[in-house]
């Protein structure tokens, strides 16, 4: 690689995400830009070319998606897919010869994420989760005052994150596209919010399950509740839910707390402490500093900070999580 020249990055499902927040991003960055696109959707196709300036060969579709191996244009391939793809797509990128970014969760489950990763090693290409909130000021404000015990070791944590969907068509909500509904959508980012504030894995978790909802809800959770233990004595609790709105981690020490509300949305964090608001300069896109760092990972040939690793550790602690759920007993890891 040449240090002096730009990634080029394929986007790979062109739907909110990558439309809202993705592609606007990739204009800011300073290591990567994107420079294709992979899309079941002709007519987005169209519009991309244009918009983003994308050459007729750096367009794939899904089925055709493996020639990419020969392009020289494309260093990264960003899977942006329905859950369910994400192992698929992530594996053909990888076996193409390409470095891989994949959205959260990282996959359905651990035995996914385990063949994500071992696709990655025999390729020799560096794999990361898109999990933005890695290189926000905020949260990384946050996990230092936990980790370096700053004001004291961290006793409880709440950690939540929900919104209401309740539009049965949407995949989210069909579970073997989505895999599994707000536990699955959101529960990456309160236990990644908890577990890297007191810099510790959880060694048990318990839950609890909830429908309301019975017509749009049909096999999924509409809210898991669940709480995290860790080694040092800590103890977090957690709402994930697709019925109501939340977006929250706060922190305890004894009589001193921070916290960050918003915490989680990709609009931007706010946080305070005991001691007053916390304040920091922050890109117009969270995705700015996530793309730049796994190009700089790329480039340096290093894993990155959001790996495959983490995104596994996350994925096993949800399975724990939803077996606390489904059998109502407390679970080990
Ligand atoms: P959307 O439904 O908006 O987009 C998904 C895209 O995937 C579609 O537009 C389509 O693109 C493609 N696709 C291919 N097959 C299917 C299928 N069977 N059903 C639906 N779509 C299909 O989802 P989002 O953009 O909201 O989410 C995509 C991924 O990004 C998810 O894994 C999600 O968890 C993650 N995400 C992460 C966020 C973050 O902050 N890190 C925020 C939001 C989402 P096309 O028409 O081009 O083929």
């Amino acid at each position: 690689p040449h240090p002096e020249k730009k990634l080029g990055v394929a986007l790979v499902g062109l739907g909110n995400y990558a439309t809202r927040q993705l592609a606007p991003a990739l204009q800011q960055t300073e290591h990567c830009q994107l420079v294709g696109i992979v899309t079941g959707t002709p007519s987005k196709a169209e519009t991309w070319k244009k918009q983003y300036n994308i050459p007729e060969q750096n367009v794939y579709n899904y089925d055709n998606f493996d020639q990419i191996r020969n392009n020289p244009d494309i260093d990264i391939v960003y899977v942006v897919l329905p859950n369910s793809m994400h192992a698929e797509f992530s594996i053909r990128a990888a076996k193409a010869g390409k470095h891989v970014i994949c959205e959260k969760p990282m996959a359905l489950n651990v035995k996914e994420c385990e063949q994500m990763i071992a696709a990655c090693q025999t390729a020799k290409v560096q794999l990361g989760v898109g999990y933005r909130l890695y290189y926000d000021p905020y949260h990384l404000e946050i996990r230092r005052l936990g980790t370096q015990k700053v004001h004291g070791s961290v006793k409880t944590v709440e950690s939540s994150l929900g919104f209401s969907m309740a539009d049965p068509k949407v995949w989210r909500l069909n579970k073997a596209l989505g895999g599994g509904g707000a536990i699955m959508d959101l529960g990456v980012y309160c236990i990644q919010g908890a577990r890297r504030t007191v810099g510790e894995l959880p060694n048990a978790v318990t839950a609890q399950g909830f429908v309301h909802d019975e017509k749009v809800f049909k096999d999924i959770y509409e809210m898991v509740m669940f709480q995290m233990e860790f080694p040092g004595g800590a103890v977090s609790n957690s709402t994930t839910t697709y019925s109501s709105y939340v977006d929250r981690l706060h922190v305890t020490s004894g009589y001193q707390w921070y916290g960050l509300q918003p915490s989680y949305n990709a609009t931007g964090a706010q946080g305070e402490t005991f001691e007053g608001k916390l304040n920091y300069q922050t890109p117009e896109f969270q995705q700015i500093k996530q793309m730049d760092a796994f190009a700089q990972d790329v480039l340096n040939q290093r894993a990155p900070e959001a790996s495959g690793m983490e995104g596994m550790i996350d994925l096993k602690i949800i399975e724990a999580i939803v077996k606390a759920a489904q059998t109502g007993k407390r679970v080990q890891l």
